[in-house]
Parts: C-alpha cells; structure tokens; sequence
C-alpha cells in the first residue's frame, strides 16, 4: 500500500539549521523512567521509534552536571566524557534508521532537589523548593551563572561527540534554571539578569549563543520554551513574557519546540483536555515571529488534524510524545496507507508513572513499550507460531482482545469467546463513564485487526462453561474473565466484611457502569485510589444526585498523582458540587446512612446517605478457571483481570506477555534480560 497523497506534506524533509529533518514527525524529548541507569533498553526503545520513521527522536531531559540531579528519576546524564558511549549507543540506534537524534540538555536548578549529590540547589534567588521537602535553592552569584554556562558549553560539546544532531537550550516543564530565570515567580534578583524580561531571558540568550557558537556549525540548536506557565499574569504568558520571549530570541535558534508548562499542563490527560492540539490557543503565535521551524504537540493522534497543522501555518512539525509511545511506527503507517492499524494513544498517562517510579515506561496501548530491550519486544514483529494448534481465548477485554490479536499475529487459529454481547471488556464499560470515552481505544485497535483476519473466529453471547470448553476441544485455553468489584466494603481499610451491610443500599462500580440508577444523597466510598471513584462521583454528581465522596486519603483519587491530573479531578469535584469527607473510614451502615472515623483521631460522625457506591477492591472472575484446573488434557492460562486485577495496561500486558512466550521453552514468564552495572 502507498500512502494518500494528502498526507504528502508529513513526508517533505525540514531543514533545521545545518542539519535536515527527512520528515515532519518529530519526537519531542520525553522522560522514560531508564536514564542513565538503563542505557541498554533506552537506546533500543528509541531505536524503534526512528524505525517507525518519526524523523527525529529526542532523548529526555539530559542533567549536564552534579549540581542537578532530581534522584530518584532516572533522567539522562551527560557529566562528563564517561557518560559519552551510552549516548552514542542510542544515536547509533537512532542514526541506522536515517532519523535525526536530539538531546535535551537541562540544569535544573530549583527543581533539582539533589539527593543523592548532596550539593545544595541553585536558583535565581533564595527560595523554598519542592512541595513536601523541607529545602532551599541558594541564589546563585556570578561565578555560579559563569561556571553553568560552561557547564551547558561543556555538554554541548560531548554531545555532538556522541554523534546527536540537534542540541536543545531548554526552558520549559518549570524544569530548567532557564525558564526559571526568565519567570518573576522565581527571580527576584536586582542585577542584569534579573528586572526587565531582556534581562530575565539574558541567561537563556547567553546559553543559547554559547551552544551555537560550541556546536552550531554541524548540529541543529533548538529551543524548547514553555510560551505559558497557566499561572496568570504572576508566571510566564503567552501573551505576555512568553511572547516577549519568543520576541527576544526570534531567529536565534534553529528550532522552537513550544508548548506549556508545566509538565501536568503540557501533558494533559485525555479526562481533562481533548485530543489534537488544545495547545494551539497558546503556542499558535509563535510561527508569526520566527522564519525558523516550529514544533508543537498537542496528543495528535488523527493524521487529518497533523496535517492542518501544517496547512495553516501553525507548525512545520508534528510534535509528539505520548503517541510515539502509544504507537512507535505511526509515521510509518501513515506512509505504508496503513492508518487504520494505528494504535491511538488514550491519554491516560499511564507513561507518566513508570518516569514517577523510576523505573522503565509502560503504555496502556503500547504492552511492548520499555520492553524493546530487556524482553525483546518489537510493537510491530512477533514470532511466527511453532505449530498448528489453535487456541481458545475466553473473555474479550483488554487481556483478552490483546492475547486474540498476538496470536492471531502469529498465525495462530484463534477462537475468541465472549459471554456479552460486545467486545471489549472493561475498556467499553469505564469509556462510557464521564472523561473515559477514549478508553474505547483499547478496543478499537484490537478489533479491526482481529476482524480482518481469516483465521480468527470471534463468537459474541457465548458464555463458557466446563462443559462447552471440553466439548470444543481446543487444547491451549487463556482464560480472560476478567474481575468484579465487591460490595462488602472489603479494601485496603477493611479486611473483614462492613458491620451492618444491607443497611443502605450498596452499589458496586460494576451495578452503576450496568445501569442501575442512582437517586438522592449518594456515598462514593473510594478505598481504590485511583480514577473510579473520582469518575463515578462526577457521573452521579452531573445525574443529579448529592454525592460525598469518602476517602481515607487526605486527598481524593490519591494515585492520580501520579498521573498528573490529581489537582483537577479535585477541582472538578469541588466545582460540582461533590462533598469530599476527607481522612475518613467506615466503620458501619446504619439505618439512614453510614458511620465514618477519623482516621487519625477515631472520633466518629454518621453521613446520611439513601445509597453508596463502594469503590474498594475487585475479586477475579476466577470459577472456570477453577472448574477448569486439573483437565489434564487442557493446557490453561489464566490472564489480565482474571489472574490478577490491575490496571488496564497490566491486563493488555498480561495478555501479551502470555501470547508471545507461547510455545517457548522457558515456562518462567518473569524473566527477562537485566542491565548490570559493570565492576
Ligand atoms: P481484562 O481487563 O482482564 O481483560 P475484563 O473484565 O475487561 O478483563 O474482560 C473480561 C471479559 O470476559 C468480559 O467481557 C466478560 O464478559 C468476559 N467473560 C467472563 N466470563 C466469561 C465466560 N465464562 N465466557 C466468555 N466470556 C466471559
Ligand atoms: Fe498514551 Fe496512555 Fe500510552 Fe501514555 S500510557 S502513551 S497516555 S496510551
């Protein structure tokens, strides 16, 4: 297949100052959670993206020095010469595919809380750091602005040793001492770098010629600047210092890669902002004062949206992170006239955790993301079956869809069994709830490849029992079953069902995604921690009922934290009207409603409530599988939910995980191959 040519303007090479782009897809740098202590499985992950023909790939942010470290992250390090080879093994990754590599270099300044230098942090001027550490950044003095901007000269000089090809002066994510400098909320400082926007933005101008003046005449040098802060007239704004910025600067570099700060406002989940360019509103001005190239992102996942961008003249290229995870070869796709078989990013962040983690990054979509090395997981390639026999797949969401699709890949014959009357398990259930539609994505991709394949029976309203698995004689059975969540209030704080269930009419999330219809004053008890109980406060708060969200946590949906939306699930809530009955426990139902406690205190208070909504813990559809073991002429897995209920990037990984070790020799399913420190 050829691609269409509408999509011909994605595909012509952009000149980035004496380097060439060979397209416009652009992987912007990205945080990965491998750094500098997964050397191996990073320049492979980024290897696969050039592979899919993204025409350049970016690394995260890259720490120039000691005095900057934000452990423990796992970012890039480029101290000194002997952090220079495991640069050039992922630009060698890069460079075999005809892509360019680009580095971000960063001194983060306040931000860096340095725990394990132990060198205090530095900033513009004296201020509190962090949000639950007792720290300060000193203010820095000239010699300390002299010694970083040799610093920054030093690594873009190793940098180009290592072979990238565009090197980055960044300001952005309130990351970098530069944008640091350049925004009033942390420079207060009386000298020529402090004052005037010239002379907030004069560290950055100075870098920015250091760099070109070290390595300009053979890499590309780009600026990455957050243009806003969405922080009111107090921070940087677009059409305030961004644009003076952006003014300052104009065709300086070679290169502006533009979006917001900080790093929760650039990466939005899809809860919260729309797919395709809801950065626009900020970032559009800036190609109507720089002649340079522009890149933006803005979670582009529909190639019509990418190439108006173009058309319009609001960028040259098409920046992405989060769709380069969700699908490395989308570029290719778009090539080949393949789009239908892109694997849409959801905007669920998950991505964001392993980098929180510091550990390697997962993808809800992507199952073989940050598996590139260490299990030698290719997104697009997966072994060829070693023998006829079919197999079954009982349960069709995400664990079962995605182990369906794997198999099916490997030219399996593969019965898929599902007991509803639809496809996609929870994903389709949770995408109808308030904010979730894209979860539909799970679903989608899965199902046009499995539709399209003669050698994949899919039976709908087909609920397996012993009997009918024995009688169709398959012998390799993945049970998918999936879990449901339980009503008896059992969870992290309660290991023994509620005292006085029945008390109050109790709902589970699956009763509320079924149909059953809330009324009057409604307890979500949220003891799961992550989005259900938050989403389905907002469902019953916009069907009209008062709700009272109660958490043990002082804050609700605690774990999306860690997703980066925690703040504005709280501040919807609020904003409809949710009570949140915060730091409180059940201790029982009652006639009327429930009994709370502190969970600091113990002290007590009923909550008048006509019904709950339990959001606690799930139990694993587990009875055939059950019913199941033993049958010696079976050969079953249990998977996704079923085996152990997660998240629906474990369930998809589960399921991958088992289609592709089929067959194999090692039974272990745990291993894979671990980086070592050398001695
Ligand atoms: P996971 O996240 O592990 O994929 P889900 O709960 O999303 O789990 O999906 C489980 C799917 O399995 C649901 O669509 C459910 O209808 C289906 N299912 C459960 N039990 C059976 C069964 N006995 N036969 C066929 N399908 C089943
Ligand atoms: Fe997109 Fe979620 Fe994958 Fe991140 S984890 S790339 S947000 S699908």
């Amino acid at each position: 297949m050829t691609r269409d040519a509408r999509y011909d303007i994605l595909f012509e090479p952009v000149k980035i100052g004496p380097v060439t782009a060979p397209n416009r897809f652009y992987q912007v740098p990205h945080c990965n959670g491998m750094g500098h202590r997964f050397p191996a499985a990073l320049a492979a992950m980024r290897g696969i993206k050039a592979e899919g023909a993204w025409g350049v790939v970016c690394t995260e942010e890259v720490e120039i020095h000691p005095s900057t470290d934000i452990s423990p992250h796992n970012e890039g390090r480029l101290w000194e010469d002997a952090d220079i080879p495991y640069h050039a093994k992922a630009c060698e990754a890069i460079h075999v595919h005809g892509a360019l590599a680009g580095i971000e270099l960063v001194h983060q300044g306040p931000a860096s809380k340095n725990r394990l230098s132990r060198i205090p942090a530095m900033g513009p001027s004296h201020a509190a750091i962090g949000h639950t550490e007792s720290l300060q950044a000193r203010a820095m003095d000239k010699a300390d602005i002299r010694a970083l901007r040799g610093w920054y000269r030093d690594a873009a000089l190793r940098a180009r040793r290592a072979g990238y090809d565009i090197v980055y002066v960044y300001a952005g994510h309130d990351l970098s001492i530069l944008q640091h400098f350049i925004s009033r909320r942390w420079n207060q400082r009386m000298d020529e770098y402090g004052g005037s926007i010239e002379n907030r933005a004069r560290l950055m101008r100075e870098v920015l010629e250091d760099t070109k003046e070290a390595v300009g005449d053979t890499c590309g040098i780009a600026v990455r600047f957050a243009v806003d802060e969405l922080d009111g007239p107090d921070g940087i704004t677009h059409d305030g210092d961004g644009r003076a910025v952006v003014e300052l600067l104009a065709d300086l570099p070679d290169l502006w890669d533009v979006n917001v700060s900080d790093w929760s406002n650039d990466s939005q989940t899809a809860r919260f902002a729309p797919d395709e360019g809801y950065q626009d509103a900020y970032t559009s001005f800036v190609k109507e004062i720089t002649e340079k190239p522009v890149v933006g992102v803005g979670r582009f996942n529909s190639v019509d949206a990418m190439v108006s961008r173009i058309r319009k003249g609001v960028l040259d290229l098409i920046g992405a992170a989060r769709p380069s995870i969700a699908d490395p070869f989308l570029p290719r796709k778009i090539e080949e006239g393949r789009i239908d078989e892109i694997r849409e990013c959801i905007g669920c962040n998950i991505c964001v955790t392993g980098d929180n983690f510091a550990v390697p990054i997962r993808c809800t979509q992507n199952p073989t993301m940050g598996e590139e090395w260490r299990r030698c997981w290719h997104p697009e390639r997966i072994a060829p079956k070693t023998d006829d026999d079919p197999v079954l797949v009982i349960g069709a969401g995400p664990a079962g869809l995605e182990c369906a699709m794997q198999f099916a890949k490997r030219g399996t014959h593969v019965t898929l069994a599902e007991a509803t009357g639809e496809l996609g398990g929870r994903a389709r259930r949770e995408a109808a709830l308030p904010g979730l539609a894209s979860y539909m994505r799970v679903h989608d991709y899965r199902v046009q490849h499995l539709k399209a394949q003669p050698h994949v029976e899919i039976y709908l309203e087909s609920e397996m029992t012993p009997e009918t698995v024995r009688e169709l004689g398959i012998p390799h059975v993945f049970l998918a079953t999936g879990a449901r969540w339980r009503a008896d209030g059992i969870g992290r704080q309660l290991r023994k069902p509620l005292d006085g269930l029945g008390a109050v009419p109790a709902y589970t999330p699956d009763d509320i995604m079924d149909g059953a219809a809330l009324s009057g004053r409604v307890a979500v008890y949220d003891d799961d921690d992550y989005y259900m109980g938050g989403v389905l406060a907002e469902k019953l708060a916009r069907d009209g009922c008062a709700v009272t969200l109660v958490t043990a946590s002082p804050i609700v949906s605690p774990w999306t934290v860690e997703t980066m939306e925690q703040h504005r699930v709280q501040a919807r809530l609020m904003e409809l009207g949710v009570e949140l009955a915060l730091n409180r426990r059940l201790v029982r139902m009652q006639s009327g409603g429930l009994r709370l406690a502190c969970i600091h205190t113990g002290q007590e208070e009923d909550l008048e409530a006509d019904a709950t909504a339990m959001v606690t813990e799930r139990i694993p559809a587990d009875d055939l599988a059950n019913a199941l073991k033993g049958d010696a002429a079976l050969n079953l897995q249990v998977i996704g939910d079923a085996f152990a209920p997660g998240h629906i990037a474990a369930a998809v990984y589960s399921g991958h995980l088992a289609a592709r070790r089929h067959g194999e020799a090692c039974e272990d399913m745990s291993i894979y191959r671990a980086e070592r420190t050398q001695l």
